[in-house]
Order: C-alpha cells, then structure tokens, then sequence
C-alpha cells in the first residue's frame, strides 16, 4: 500500500501513545511536506531530549541536570513535600502557581495486576527523605483509583510515624490524571487537603 519508507514512518507513529492507524498516516503525510530543516529539527529534539532528560536524583522530577529546579530553589518551602505518581502530576501542580513546597516521585503506582510493587517505586527513597529532611507535611496528590487509592494508604501508613500526612481533597474525576483537572480545580484541592485517614 505504502512505499517502504513510507511504511516505516507511519508504523513508527502509530507506536504513540493514542495515534491509531489514521492519525498515523496523517502525520507521516504531513512531515512528508515540510522542508527538511523542519523535519530535521523534530528529528533532533527527539534525540536530544532522550539523551539529556533524566531524572532529578532528590525528588525524581524529570531534569536534564543531577539536582532539578525545584530541588534547588532557595524560595520554595523544604519542609513540605507534595508525593506525586508522574512528572506530568508535577507539571499540572506547577501550573496552579498555588504550591510553594517541594515534590517527590513515585514513578507509578502500586499495582499488584500488573507486578508493581512498591519496591519497584520511589517510595524508599522518600521515607529516607522524610527522615533525612525533617519534613514536616507530606501531601499525597494521588488521584482516586483502586491503584491510587492503594498507593495513597500504603505510604501514608509508612510515613504517618514520621511527619504530618494530607491528602488532597476530591472532586477529582475518579481515574482521572491530575493533569486533566482544570487548574482551579486543582489549587482547591491541595487547598482543601486533609489529614489522611488509615
Ligand atoms: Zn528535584
């Protein structure tokens, strides 16, 4: 149907996530009639940001530098820390201007399903963080699911010893990503936190 080349742009496309068959097609005939300087320069921001992006070694917040940003930032409060799932939960909280604290990353979810545990996430890392940096509020912003839900009990129970524990208040989407709530939805629900119940 396709020639060659052809063939291997669109089946490499269609490897995103939420581009089917059609959409593939369209983008791959779409980079088919752009100059090459243009192609060229997505060709290369593609590999550049897989080379340099990696993970902050503090909060695990994506970062092209050992310490990220926020982990640097002299104005930001260090006595609170908000556990997020994803970088992308970091970027929608960012997005409200309300957070002044600091972040950490589970990197996922505990997920029993489909083998995750929560070995396999940042959570280790943030008990030790906890204790190092004598945090006084951790915030879970985890947002409702069975796998959030789990999440969100089994590090507030580890941390519960150690530090005040909040979780942000719904009216959340159920299932939903932090990043698809508006984001006055958002700022009142870190607004409206909670002690946590275990
Ligand atoms: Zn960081």
């Amino acid at each position: 149907m396709y020639t060659r080349p052809l063939a291997k742009l669109i089946e490499e496309f269609q490897r995103l996530p939420g581009i089917g068959p059609k959409s593939a097609q369209r983008l791959a005939m779409h980079m088919l009639k752009r100059p090459e300087a243009e192609v060229r320069a997505l060709a290369t921001a593609l590999v550049e940001a897989k080379q340099q992006v990696g993970q902050c070694s503090r909060c695990f917040h994506l970062s092209a530098e050992p310490v990220c940003n926020i982990c640097l930032s002299q104005t930001r409060d260090p006595h609170t820390l908000c556990v997020v799932a994803d970088s992308r939960d970091v970027i929608a909280l960012e997005k409200t201007r309300e957070y002044k604290g600091k972040y950490h990353v589970l990197g996922g979810l505990i997920s029993p399903m489909d083998g995750i545990g929560p070995e396999q996430l940042n959570i280790g890392q943030l008990v030790h963080r906890v204790n190092k940096e004598g945090t006084g509020e951790v915030i879970l912003a985890i947002s409702p699911s069975i796998e959030g839900d789990t999440t969100t009990l089994y590090v507030g129970q580890l941390l519960k010893p150690f530090t005040r524990v909040t979780r942000i208040a719904f009216g959340l989407p159920m299932g939903g990503d932090l990043e698809y709530a508006d984001e006055v939805t958002l700022a009142r629900a870190l607004e409206g936190r909670r002690e946590l119940d275990t």
